[in-house]
């Protein structure tokens, strides 16, 4: 499989060829009816035409995907690629290097595209900017990978989540330098990041369930510092993203404009008043609790925190579902095993959201939060040619979308099983 998805890469270079797609149902994202059955046309990198059944072009390839569903490529908005799936990152700190990261990074960001997803924003490694080189190897077409915008290194407080100091005080890993307390040091890490080649911040806005010291439930850094690291970024253009668990760090992190609160686990009727029409999205990472409770490589402390807020978490996303505000999809993957971020999708719908709106959240609107709506998120002529196919019909049985059948990215064919 691996072998033949190579082969197809170097068989379709550069050249703009085209190629046609026909399958029993497409979902384009957009919102309308899904269309069944369907044709798209891809000319080099983009999508040039979409409609029920269409005129085969002249020297064109035909992939026939029978009774498969094609998406827009799924996008996720919270992966830990670089980061391996069953080593806890404190252990990573004190046994793994970077260049371990690297590699297992790019096996990752292997299985998540063949899984169906084109995009993800990655939030953080372990090794700080071994994501940046991800990501820029991807590009270059020596890995095969979604398209990637990362954090680069994490902004956390001492004593935080996140906190690589927090071993034993004669223990120390210098090489990470992600502790920023204060307003100006903030700032400080904020720009060295960007300088680095990171595409957006990542703030830890409160405690973390994986972490020592502060708990979930508590706002770990000021108003006044978030703040500070959304004025930097923005000077910059970038968007910054708040890992915030407690209700006060929300609140905290949706007032100084942050661009999304991320797991939101105890997201309550005021938070969700705040979101509305805000400019910041909350992304829930619903389906870690179902594998952290039974992973050997949680210590049981963490297990502890993860129990307290899984109840919590289930509540706020039905509360966000019934608010009616736009929710993006992120999978915390690494946390996770890498290639199952579709899971998450299950895990909603279990909590009653729809199986089409579901699958907008990992297309369309992740698209809008990222700012890319105009090249990805849905299948529209002159967009980039990001799609995937799955067997069956997600929009009935969402755990089609674990089935992936096709999976192209700017018009380049990686994964075909018909
Ligand atoms: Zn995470």
């Amino acid at each position: 499989m691996v072998a033949g998805v190579w082969l197809a890469v170097l068989a379709a270079g550069a050249a703009a060829e085209t190629t046609v797609l026909r399958a029993a149902r497409l979902f384009d994202g957009t919102g309308g009816e899904v269309l069944s059955p369907a044709t798209v046309i891809v000319e080099g990198e983009r999508i040039a035409a979409v409609g029920r059944s269409l005129p085969v072009p002249e020297g064109a390839r035909v992939i026939e995907l029978g009774d498969a569903t094609l998406t827009p490529g799924l996008i996720d908005l919270h992966t830990h690629l670089t980061d391996r799936f069953g080593v806890h990152w404190e252990e990573a700190l004190l046994t793994t290097t970077p260049p371990e990261a690297a590699l297992w990074g790019a096996r990752n960001a292997r299985d998540t595209l063949m899984a169906g997803f084109t995009t993800c924003r990655d939030m953080g490694p372990t090794w700080p900017y071994v994501d940046v080189e991800l990501r820029d190897a991807i590009e270059a077409g020596a890995v095969p990978g979604p398209r990637l915008l990362v954090a680069g290194n994490y902004v956390s407080s001492t004593g935080g989540a996140g906190d690589a100091r927090q071993f034993s005080i004669y223990v120390d890993v210098p090489i990470v330098r992600n502790l920023a307390d204060g307003p100006d040091e903030i700032v400080k890490a904020v720009r060295t990041h960007l300088k680095q080649g990171a595409d957006f911040v990542k703030i830890l806005a409160t405690g973390a369930v994986l972490s020592k010291g502060i708990p979930p439930g508590s706002q770990q850094y000021s108003d006044e510092e978030i703040r500070a690291a959304v004025v930097e970024a923005d000077r910059w253009g970038r968007q910054v993203a708040a890992h915030a668990h407690g209700a006060e760090g929300i609140k905290a992190a949706i007032r100084a404009g942050v661009r999304t609160v991320d797991h939101g686990s105890y997201l309550d009727d005021e938070a969700v008043e705040m979101l509305r029409g805000s400019g910041t999205y909350y992304v829930p990472t619903l389906y870690t609790s179902e594998i952290i409770e039974t992973s050997e490589h949680v210590p049981a402390s963490q297990k502890e925190r993860e129990r307290q807020v899984r109840e919590v978490q289930d509540a706020g996303f039905r509360r966000a579902l019934a608010a009616g505000i736009p929710i993006g999809m992120g999978s915390d993957a690494a946390v996770i095993p890498h290639g199952e971020n579709a899971r998450e999708l299950g895990a909603r719908v279990r909590l009653g959201e729809s199986p089409a709106a579901a699958l907008a959240s990992a297309t369309r609107v992740n698209a809008e939060i990222l700012g890319l709506e105009s090249s990805i998120g849905t299948i529209e002529p002159g967009k980039l040619a990001d799609l995937a196919a799955f067997a069956g019909d997600p929009l009935s049985d969402i755990t089609a979308l674990e089935r992936p059948v096709l999976v192209m990215k700017g018009g380049v064919v990686y994964r075909s099983e018909r």
